[in-house]
């Protein structure tokens, strides 16, 4: 950060004291105080955007380590050092630019987008509302809102009867879904009412949530807990049942057939081999993804739900990233079997193009989440209404308004778009992969994310007549070029694609490294993508080619 500033580092003159105090949180009354705040909103809006659109790529070229560099000050200063407008000048000229462009259409490696300019409006309003909508005596209309909006998407997945909605969108008896920080969370919480669900209250046991895991394993006679999901699942799941006392360890990966779903078969041998190792192994969970987060797949769900009720199970569907595709009429098949699921996790701020952060879970059956209420005396009362008692979160932001708002301005229609758009710019980035020569399409993309990787057909000829270990070879020295590739476009700043490492055919010891690509930017067309790929080759070419001998 070299640049010369303009912005006072520090302004003696500013005090703290209850003058400055009372002109922050009295509205501004006069003419001119007025004019000074939209100004400041105008320069967040448009300045912040414009400066970005004309002076950013994707980063700057300046290392971490390099910026680290100036953020050692770690002492609070006793006195103001900057004014609002100032404050505001420095984060648009000396902060933005070093953030990431997540905006751009050249940033497709990640589920972090540009979002709709009125997100930025709905923020705000949010922020000036200011609801705590852990309880009613501080959110009021903004809980009876979430929950007529919760109802809306819970229709959109498990299209129930309008007898079922109108008996249950207000009723305070009811949970069709909750809003939490994110898919994380929204996973954590299905797996925490599907373990209770095992283990609940009887003669001479108080719940597991109560009495602990020793405790409700002895109560059940049972010895171990498990919850199978695809070997694409996303870690938050292990995180989750680290949390709850299960042990990730016991999250049992399952194989995946060629199309990166899961292997129905492996599932149920899985689950046999489980059994007889120790029949006091309980499955709390079937868990099927609806849009992987590496290769964008969604797993048979109709057919893991088949085997849930086979086996008593909780079957949760991780639709953290899919979710919104069932906006699309012409996609959301690819959805099926969604709406047997028990619950089933949705980001906002994924596909729903919402600000940072927002995750929901929905749940079948209403009463699914009675068993994790939790009752307090000063807030969510026994008896009371208060969405608080039914969410892992205490405290936190009316994002439900901002979702019921987005549903409003967009449409399902206007969601839709976005979607497919998405889908077909995939579809025809694949096309383009596997016309070039120099790539190899991984992942073909099912929804809108696909991988592929730099492998010259020469090393392909290579690689299709190599032994196991010779191909392992190969292998090895393509990851490095492609690592490299990706690293090197992604220092340039012009564009960036995301980088993960895939399982061969379900052999963890044969990984390749691939370059992942996440379509979700209306403003990303195929033009934008060959240039990506142009810029990729001739990366290769110039830099990289000699790696591979
Ligand atoms: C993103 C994602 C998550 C985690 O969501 P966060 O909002 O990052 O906590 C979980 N599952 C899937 C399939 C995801 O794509």
């Amino acid at each position: 950060m070299n640049k010369k500033t303009v912005i006072p580092q520090n302004q003696p003159d500013l005090v703290a004291d209850w003058d400055t105090l009372f002109r922050v949180f009295i509205r501004p009354e006069g003419q001119a105080s007025r004019a000074t705040l939209i100004k400041y909103m105008d320069r967040i809006l448009y300045g912040l955007n414009n400066f970005l659109k004309t002076h950013v790529g994707i980063t700057e070229e300046v290392s971490l380590k390099e910026l680290s560099k100036n953020f050692t000050d770690t002492i609070i200063s006793d006195n103001p050092k900057r004014k609002l407008a100032d404050v505001i000048t420095c984060l648009i000229k000396e902060i933005a630019p070093y953030a990431v462009n997540v905006a751009s259409p050249y940033f497709v490696g990640h589920m972090t987008s540009a979002i709709p300019f009125f997100m930025v409006h709905l923020k705000t309003i949010i922020a000036a509302l200011n609801q705590n909508v852990v309880k009613l005596e501080t959110s009021k209309v903004v809980s009876v809102i979430e929950k007529q909006v919760i109802a809306k998407i819970h229709r959109m997945i498990y299209e129930q009867s309008e007898d079922f909605y109108q008996k249950h969108v207000q009723n305070t008896d009811s949970t069709l879904g909750v809003f939490v920080e994110g898919g994380t969370t929204a996973n954590l919480t299905a797996m925490w009412a599907a373990r209770n669900a095992k283990f609940p209250p009887k003669d001479g046991f108080k719940g597991i949530e109560s009495e602990g895991i020793v405790a409700a394993y002895n109560a059940y006679d049972i010895e171990r807990c498990v919850i199978l999901v695809s070997r694409l699942g996303h870690y938050s799941l292990r995180k989750s049942i680290g949390i709850l006392g299960i042990g990730n360890q016991n999250v049992i990966p399952l194989k995946t057939d060629q199309n990166n779903r899961v292997d129905i078969e492996a599932l149920k041998q899985t689950i046999t081999r489980l059994k007889k190792e120790n029949s006091k192994t309980c499955i709390l969970a079937i868990i099927g993804i609806a849009g992987a987060t590496e290769t964008g797949t969604v797993d048979p769900l109709e057919k893991l739900a088949e085997i849930s009720v086979a086996h008593n199970t909780h079957f949760h569907v991780d639709a953290a990233w899919g979710g919104p595709t069932l906006f699309s009429k012409k996609y959301n098949y690819l959805l099926k079997g969604i709406k047997l699921a028990d619950s089933v996790t949705v980001d906002g701020h994924k596909q729903f193009y919402m600000p940072m952060s927002c995750g929901m879970l929905y749940l079948k059956n209403p009463k699914t989440l009675d068993v994790i209420a939790y009752h307090a005396n000063y807030v969510n009362r026994r008896g009371a209404v208060d969405l608080g008692i039914k969410t892992l979160s205490g405290s936190r932001e009316a994002n439900s308004l901002i979702l019921d708002c987005a549903l409003k301005i967009m449409g399902a229609k206007g969601y839709a778009l976005l979607i497919d758009h998405g889908i077909e710019t995939a579809a025809a980035f694949a096309k383009e992969i596997k016309k070039r020569k120099l790539f190899e399409l991984v992942t073909p993309p099912v929804l809108n994310i696909l991988t592929y990787r730099v492998c010259p057909p020469s090393i392909q000829k290579k690689l299709e007549k190599a032994n196991e270990e010779k191909r392992r070879k190969i292998n090895e020295n393509l990851n490095i070029v492609n690592r490299k590739l990706q690293q090197i476009q992604r220092e340039a700043g012009h564009s960036f694609v995301s980088r993960t490492t895939l399982v061969q055919d379900n052999n963890q010891d044969d990984t390749i490294v691939v370059l992942r690509s996440v379509i979700m930017n209306p403003m990303t067309t195929l033009a934008i993508l060959n240039e990506v790929l142009d810029e990729q080759e001739e990366i290769f070419k110039t830099q990289l080619k000699d790696l591979l001998g």
